[in-house]
């Protein structure tokens, strides 16, 4: 699936800023849930199988999934929350 190849890649793009926020100060929501799925693509055999070329396989991972819908809800919810409901038109 498409969207599940595009997470992979936003997911690779993340452990890359992975220890820079996780040396941070962490106190968003959304900042614990993207330190959590850091950790947990850092960490997980699963997640981190990769072919000869070095390339992530992207295999199926629950745990990641779940993480990672975490992490997205919780910076969705950090995003609406920044914006100003009176600039939404009806
Ligand atoms: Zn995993």
């Amino acid at each position: 699936m498409y969207a599940r190849r595009l997470a992979r890649v936003l997911l690779a793009l993340l452990c890359d800023h992975y220890e820079t926020v996780s040396a941070g100060v962490v106190q968003a929501p959304w900042q614990t849930a993207f330190v959590r799925l850091g950790d947990h693509c850092l960490t997980c055999p699963t997640c981190r199988v990769m072919d000869d070329e070095g390339a992530n396989l992207g295999l199926p991972c629950e745990t990641h999934d779940r993480l990672y819908d975490a992490y997205r809800e919780a910076w969705t919810r950090a995003r609406v929350a920044h914006r100003r409901p009176a600039e939404a038109s009806a």
